[in-house]
């Protein structure tokens, strides 16, 4: 245990997120009375006043190792971004130093970098300033920088082709086959029976919010760019139930052929060439088929209860009804992996050539069976290798990183890079990640995203389908809240 102490701050949040890039599973209690305990590990941050401005001080302990580094910051009409940037920069040089560890991201914590550098070139910045910034302020070093990069210029045309009257909908199916052991995620596995038994019922009534949600768009003139059924695992439902959202999608958006549409057909366990065909006649033209790993004893460990074959099944089936894109998922640093294991899978997904690949380092929620699970001590430093090994194999093999986004919690502070070949860019995934379009979200778990001039506003959907079901004309009623924003930004136009 560690002791975050806040003197004259509270600047938790981003002190622990920089304390964590060090000593990601460690566990860390906050104090904030100005005294360090007596005995155990601590890092105190002491602000105090100081002329024109104030002095900061970092003090580290851990066991027999003592440590502090301080210093000034001016006033300024952004005093207290200042100071919290200069606790960061204090903190990360002192653990960088203590532990020998140089996190590739360097203090930048948030989880759209590339949307950050995005926005300095967009206030009028160079392409170099803003790469200079992400050096000299952020700490970031030269190959996340180009990673960055890169992916920002890629997106350019896409974000240049959206309009303030586009957006994507997006519908969620919170329900999986079983819990893998890394999962933090609201899903619910249909082994129990009571969660089981609800679908019906969860279909039904997310067929009446996706009619509802097509009206409102209808009346506020807006036009649809792309459609997403995620989850969970889609395909856990029956093909009938499948069948009829992607009926009450057809009825109520008519998609037009060209559109992006994704459903996540996930789990091995869970697809059949029933639900494929399906998928297939509602007109989707872009399915994930995720194995995480093509490794069975790693598959077994995480929980999942099918094998790496049983993926290539799915994979060869959904070939056979000629889906213009498949997506496929590997996670780098699933428990009892190994570089090699990773190695192997990682080029038997190039084997396959699906048109993408999405490469997640794992993040370790505490939500998640993993996390209580482990104790700390863990070595994952072959996951850098991994998502190092990504980086350089999937371009060499005809892929380009197009999206990228970082969860906390992630093992090394790494990211998670969708791979694409040439013109086969996920879309949706670049419009959520870089939240540069409104999102329509329909079902449990759903969070609608209104882009307003200069903030993103949220609209939630209740978490669990049970409360869902249970009070479903309040989800209609927040759709009307959803309604007012979307009309806010009409007028505006
Ligand atoms: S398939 Fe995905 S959402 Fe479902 S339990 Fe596993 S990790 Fe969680």
């Amino acid at each position: 245990m560690m002791t975050l102490i806040f003197c004259g701050n509270r600047f938790k949040y981003e002190m622990e997120n920089v304390a964590r890039l060090f000593f990601p599973l460690r566990r860390f209690q906050f104090a904030y009375d100005c005294e360090p305990p007596a005995g155990g590990d601590f890092l105190a941050f002491i602000q105090t006043a100081e002329g024109e401005g104030a002095r900061l001080t970092v003090s580290f302990r851990e066991g027999e190792y003592r440590d502090n580094a301080s210093t000034f910051v001016n006033q300024s009409v952004r005093f207290e971004n200042d100071c919290e940037e200069a606790f960061a920069r204090v903190l990360y040089r002192l653990l960088e130093k203590k532990t020998g560890v140089h996190p590739r991201w360097g203090i930048l914590t948030g989880i759209r970098p590339v949307r950050r550098m995005q926005r300095a070139v967009d206030s009028g910045k160079s392409r170099q300033d803003a790469e200079e910034e992400f050096r000299r302020d952020f700490y970031v070093s030269e190959e996340k920088i180009a990673l960055a990069a890169r992916i920002s210029i890629l997106q350019q045309p896409v974000l240049r082709d959206i309009s303030p009257r586009d957006f994507s909908l997006y519908i969620s199916i919170p329900y999986c086959p079983s819990r893998c052991s890394y999962c933090s995620f609201v899903s619910h596995s249909i082994d129990h029976p009571k969660a089981r038994k609800l679908i019906p019922d969860y279909v039904s009534h997310l067929v009446k919010e996706i009619d509802f949600t097509s009206k409102m768009a209808r009346d506020l003139g807006l036009r649809l760019r792309s459609v997403y059924i995620g989850g969970g695992t889609p395909t856990v439902l029956e093909a009938e139930q499948l069948r009829q959202i992607t009926d009450c999608v057809q009825k109520a958006f008519t998609p037009p052929p060209d559109l992006e549409y994704t459903i996540e057909a996930g789990r091995a366990d869970t697809i059949t060439r029933e639900k494929l065909a399906v998928i297939k006649e509602a007109g989707a033209n872009r399915v994930s088929i995720n194995p995480q790993t093509f490794e069975d004893s790693v598959l077994a460990a995480v929980g999942r209860r099918h094998t790496a074959n049983d993926v290539v099944k799915c994979y060869e089936m959904a070939r056979e009804f000629d889906f213009p894109s498949i997506n496929m998922d590997l996670i780098a640093g699933l428990p009892t992996d190994t570089l090699e294991g990773f190695a192997r899978s990682l080029r038997k997904a190039i084997d396959l050539g699906p048109e993408n690949i999405t490469v997640h380092a794992l993040s370790v929620k505490r939500a998640s069976a993993l996390f209580s699970e482990m104790d700390g001590s863990e070595d994952y430093s072959a996951v850098q290798e991994m998502v190092d090994l990504s980086g350089r194999l999937l371009p060499a093999s005809g892929y380009e990183p197009y999206y990228l986004y970082r969860q906390k919690n992630t093992i090394g502070n790494l990211e998670n890079v969708g791979y694409a070949k040439p013109g086969h860019l996920g879309l949706y995934n670049i419009y959520i990640m870089e939240e540069v379009q409104h999102i329509l979200a329909v079902g449990a778990g759903g969070v609608s995203k209104v882009v307003m001039p200069g903030r993103i506003e949220r609209v939630f959907n209740y978490k669990y389908p049970y409360e869902y079901i249970a009070d479903f004309s309040d989800i209609l009623s927040r759709k009307e809240t959803l309604r007012g924003l979307l009309q806010e930004v009409q007028h505006g136009i």
